[in-house]
C-alpha cells in the first residue's frame, strides 16, 4: 500500500503528545519546524516535532513517550551528513544540546583522554584534544559535525573515529538510562544499533609533541581549504570511495563537475560534493545524485553507494530534461 503525498506530510501527532512534549521541554519543542536551517545543504521541510534536549533525563524521558507511543523519531547532530526530503519528516527530530556539549581532556600518563558528550562539535574536541598532543587528532580535523554523529558515521580521512574509542555510552527507547555499548566500526558506517543515541564518548590517544600536533593539524585544515568547497551549503562527500577508487575520480571522469539540477551543482572544486548554489531543493539534489550515480554506472561500470543519509518525505522528485542540462 503506497501513501498519498497528503498522507505522508501529515503530522502524526496528536494533543496529547504535544501536552507531553511541552511538558518534558517547555519552549525548547517546536511543532511543523522547517528543517532546513538545521542542515549543512540548508535543505529540508518541516519536522512534526523539534525538540533540543539537554540532559540524559529529558532524553530519557522522550525515549519513554516514543516507546508507549510507538512514534517515530530522528536524532539530528549537526545536520552535515543528510539530505532531509521536502516533505520533513514525521515524528520527533531531536537535538542534543545542554549538558551534551561538554568536553573535557586530560593527559593520562602516555595517553590524551577526551571524554565529551554527543552534541560536543568535533572543532572543539580536535582543538582541545591537539592542545594536549593526541597523535592522529589530525584525520578528524575539519570535519564539521558533531561527536555523536561522526561516531555513528566513523567519520574520518586516513585514520577515523573508531580508532579512537575508547567508550560509548547510549540511549534508547528500550534502555532509556544511559548504559555502556560495545560497537564495531566500519568505512563510514557502525554497528550502533538504529534506536540507539549516543549520549557520550570518551577517546583514547598515544601523546606527542603538543606543538608538532597543532602544527600538523593545521597544514591538514588547509589543505581542506583549497580542495573542498567549505563556504558553500553542501553535505561533505555524497558517496562513499569504492574498493581501490575515489568517487571523486570516477565522478569527474563522466564529465560531471558543474552539472545542475535546479539550484543543486556539481562542485567544480571536489566532485564528490553537491552545492547548493541557490533555492536548490531535496528533490534537486535527489535528482542530481541519481543522474551522476547512472552516469558513472553506465560509463565506468560501477555503483556508487551514499556516504549521505536520505532521511524524511521526498516528493515532487520529476525534473524535465531542461532543468537537467542547466
Ligand atoms: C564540508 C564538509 C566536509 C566533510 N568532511 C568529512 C570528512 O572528511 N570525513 C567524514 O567522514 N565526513 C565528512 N563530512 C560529513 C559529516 O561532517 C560527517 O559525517 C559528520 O560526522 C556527521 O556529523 P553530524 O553531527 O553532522 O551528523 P548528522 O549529519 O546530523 O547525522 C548523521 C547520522 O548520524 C546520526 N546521529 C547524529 N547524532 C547522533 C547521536 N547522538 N546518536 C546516534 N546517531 C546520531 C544521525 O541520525 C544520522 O543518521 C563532511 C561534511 C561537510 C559538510
Amino acid at each position: 500500500m503506497s501513501l498519498t503525498t497528503a498522507q505522508a506530510i501529515a503530522s502524526l501527532l496528536n494533543d496529547d503528545d504535544r501536552a507531553a512534549l511541552h511538558a518534558i521541554f517547555g519552549d525548547r519543542v517546536r511543532f511543523d519546524e522547517p528543517l532546513a536551517a538545521y542542515t549543512s545543504w540548508k535543505i529540508g521541510g518541516p519536522a512534526d516535532a523539534f525538540a533540543t534536549v539537554e540532559s540524559e533525563a529529558e532524553l530519557a524521558a522522550l525515549m519513554r513517550h516514543c516507546f508507549a507511543r510507538a512514534l517515530p523519531w530522528f536524532v539530528l547532530g549537526s545536520g552535515s551528513n543528510v539530505l532531509v526530503g521536502d516533505g520533513g519528516m514525521r515524528g520527533i527530530v531531536l537535538r542534543l544540546g545542554g549538558a551534551f556539549a561538554e568536553i573535557a581532556a586530560r593527559v593520562d600518563g602516555d595517553r590524551v583522554i577526551v571524554e565529551a558528550g554527543a552534541s560536543a562539535g568535533m572543532a572543539a574536541l580536535t582543538a582541545k584534544a591537539a592542545s594536549l598532543g593526541a597523535i592522529g587528532i589530525g584525520s578528524l580535523a575539519g570535519i564539521p559535525g558533531t561527536v555523536g554523529g561522526s561516531l555513528r558515521m566513523n567519520a574520518g580521512t586516513d585514520r577515523e573515529m573508531g580508532d579512537f574509542v575508547h567508550e560509548v555510552w547510549v540511549q534508547s527507547p528500550l534502555k532509556p538510562d544511559p548504559h555502556p555499548v560495545t560497537v564495531q566500526y566500519y568505512y563510514r558506517h557502525t554497528s550502533l544499533a538504529r534506536d540507539a543515541v549516543v549520549a557520550r564518548v570518551t577517546l583514547a590517544f598515544e601523546r606527542g609533541d603538543p606543538k608538532h600536533v597543532r602544527e600538523e593539524m593545521q597544514a591538514r585544515l588547509v589543505r581542506r581549504k583549497s580542495t573542498q568547497p567549505i563556504a558553500l551549503p553542501n553535505a561533505g562527500s555524497c558517496f562513499r570511495n569504492p574498493e581501490g577508487d575515489k568517487a571523486a575520480r570516477l565522478i569527474e571522469s563522466v564529465g560531471a563537475k558543474g552539472w545542475r539540477v535546479g539550484g543543486a551543482e556539481v562542485s567544480p572544486l571536489h566532485a564528490n560534493f553537491i552545492n547548493n548554489v541557490g533555492g536548490a531543493t531535496a528533490a534537486d539534489v535527489a535528482s542530481l545524485l541519481a543522474r551522476v550515480r547512472r552516469a558513472v554506472h553506465d560509463r565506468c561500470g560501477v555503483d556508487l553507494q551514499l556516504e549521505v543519509h536520505l532521511i524524511g518525505v521526498f516528493i515532487d522528485q520529476a525534473h524535465t530534461r531542461d532543468d537537467e542540462e542547466k
